[in-house]
């Protein structure tokens, strides 16, 4: 923020604002009262006439370059024929003299120069200014507007419940930089952001505020018509020279009526609190309240979750992994949920992330590898031997009592080393390939399987598949999730099976939710499905139910 302006910058810019007329105006008021002044303080032997260069540095600066011109001969005709060297309130006054035409004539020359110098000069200024102004309130890559152009939204609207703050995430923007450049990337923005400029109403601001963020300012209150306008606008593909790109995204909602002295730009942040929330809980839309500040809940969440581990507020829930040919389970993935005693319910999504910052990631996963056994115990002695896939961190990996550590803990259970399955992701083994190579090696020589967890999401291409040493590959629910309308997820979906299949490994196709992703993936030949189509994660207590259910299938 720059220093309030001063009485004098006030009033020029004041005048500046002024309607053309009542600059006119203004200078047909001076000119008479400049010709009495000269007048009066005994004619133009004496430097009063000088005052004539305010009105036409005025009329050049605020009319431009030919008003200036104008001005200033109108302002040398004025001291010049019609004025005399002398007048009788002139100590020396003997009688009118009028001045030689070559004189008034050069003075008028000057003035006339004078002013088309000034309104050339205030025109090149003007035009360098809107120039600056127009590149830093515009992005350098995209020519979209960016922060700067919310200016026109103060605190006081804030105040006064005014507006609405959204904030748009694109999820899979290093993604689509990796593959396709930057910039088609900012291409894609830029069609983003004309269709929202179209779409929503025309009193919204949409600015750039990052490289994969937009922030939504309305001056009203209401905002789930444009929540379902995003979301229909991004629903489809963004064609960008001919390429139809999905754009994953997640919104942040903040209603500023509900804040009372709050700041415009608390607003945005709020809206991003919430967009990166259901980013992480991969929702669409998140509307900001107050136990989502970020720093306020993770401090606490973290401070009590090893207290939580210990005392039993975590619990783990189960999701069949189905064989899409004969639909029964052949496996669960072991996922952990915290019951907070204040926050009630919390998912993984949440304070994983958190967590996974700190050692702590290291306790948590001991403590799923346990619980995960003791499920296991109890499965065999129902007479059920369905393995049980825990989820692993880059962090975990990193450790390096991990797998001595996995090992007895499974030895000493004697489920066999092929009933726990590790899941990792390809970011978390790309964050120490070479390390992280050598250590899957060494669990798959050992008898344990790997899975790799999220695949398609990250920056592996289907090439890299053979560099992971892994018996199962789990497809990421983007694909499931675009694979009935897009042709290219189709493609790429089919052609991931056939190299996976081709390298030895089985397929899961993760995030399932109806009967036609079913059949898409066994037309392909997929292994295996998960999904809400065949059951969210699973209760301990209903498990028993769930598998007496599967046997009569
Ligand atoms: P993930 O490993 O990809 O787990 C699958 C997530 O997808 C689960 O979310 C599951 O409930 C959800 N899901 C399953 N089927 C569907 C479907 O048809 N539609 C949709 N929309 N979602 C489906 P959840 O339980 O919230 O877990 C989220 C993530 O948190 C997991 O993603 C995993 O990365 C992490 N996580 C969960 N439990 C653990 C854990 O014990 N350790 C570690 N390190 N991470 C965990
Ligand atoms: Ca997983
Ligand atoms: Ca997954």
């Amino acid at each position: 923020m720059g220093k309030n302006p001063s009485i004098i910058e006030r009033l020029l810019l004041k005048i500046d604002q002024l309607a053309k007329w009542k600059k006119i105006l203004m200078i047909t008021i001076a000119m008479p009262a400049i010709y009495a002044l000269v007048f009066l303080t005994g004619g133009i032997t004496y430097s009063f006439s000088h005052t004539m260069y305010l009105v036409i540095i005025f009329a050049g600066m605020s009319l431009g370059t030919n008003w200036g011109a104008i001005i200033g001969a109108i302002g040398g005709i004025v001291l010049g024929p019609l004025m005399p060297l002398s007048t009788p309130f002139d100590a020396n006054f003997v009688g009118y003299v009028w001045q030689e035409p070559v004189f008034w004539i050069y003075r008028a020359l000057i003035f006339t120069a004078a002013g088309s110098a000034m309104g050339l000069f205030s025109t090149i200024l003007r035009k360098k200014i809107i120039m600056i102004t127009d590149m830093l309130s515009h992005n350098y890559e995209t020519g979209i507007p960016n922060i700067y152009s919310l200016s026109n939204f103060t605190d006081k609207d804030a105040r006064e419940g005014k507006a609405v703050v959204i904030a748009i995430l694109i999820n899979n923007f290093e993604n689509i930089i990796e593959r396709l450049g930057n910039d088609f990337y900012n291409r894609l923005l830029n069609k983003l952001y004309n269709l929202l400029i179209h779409k929503l109403d025309p009193q919204t601001t949409i600015v750039q505020a990052a490289n994969n963020k937009f922030w939504i300012t309305r001056p009203f209150t209401s905002f789930e018509n444009d929540i379902n306008l995003i979301c229909e606008i991004l629903k489809h593909p963004l064609s960008v020279v001919g390429i139809p790109i999905y754009a994953e995204y997640a919104i942040g909602v903040d209603q500023i009526e509900m804040q009372s002295d709050c700041k415009v730009i608390d607003s945005y942040r709020h809206a991003d609190i919430a967009a990166k929330d259901a980013q992480r809980r991969n929702i669409t839309y998140m509307i900001y309240d107050d136990t989502l500040s970020d720093k306020k809940i993770g401090i606490e969440l973290l401070s009590t979750f090893l207290r939580a581990l210990e005392e039993n507020q975590t619990f783990l829930v189960f999701q069949p992994i189905i064989d899409l040919k004969t639909l029964k389970t052949v496996a669960f993935e072991a996922l952990i949920r915290w019951n907070h005693p204040v926050h009630g319910l919390i998912m993984p999504d949440r304070f994983i992330p958190l967590v996974e910052e700190t050692n702590l990631i290291n306790q948590l996963t001991d403590w799923v590898l346990k619980k995960a056994i003791d499920k296991e115990i109890e499965l065999q002695k129902d007479g059920y031997k369905i393995p049980i896939s825990i989820n692993v961190s880059a962090n975990n990996l990193s450790d390096p009592d991990f797998f001595t550590r996995v090992q007895s803990m499974i030895e000493l259970s004697h489920i066999g080393h092929q009933m726990i399955e590790f899941e990792v992701t390809e970011s978390a083994i790309i964050a120490n390939l070479e390390d992280n190579q050598r250590w899957m090696k060494k669990m798959m020589s050992d008898g344990f399987t790997m899975s790799l967890d999220d695949f398609g999401k990250g920056y592996t291409s289907l090439a890299y598949l053979s560099q992971f040493d892994v018996k199962i590959i789990k497809l990421d629910q983007y694909f499931m999730r675009h694979i009935v309308a897009s042709e290219g997820v189709k493609t790429i979906v089919k052609s991931a099976i056939d190299l996976a299949h081709k390298l030895g490994c089985m397929v899961v196709a993760e995030g399932i939710e109806d009967e036609l992703v079913t059949a898409i993936c066994q037309g392909f030949g997929c292994d295996l499905g998960q999904g809400y189509y065949f059951a969210r994660p699973l209760k301990e207590k209903d498990l028993d139910a769930w598998l007496k259910r599967d046997k009569e299938k």
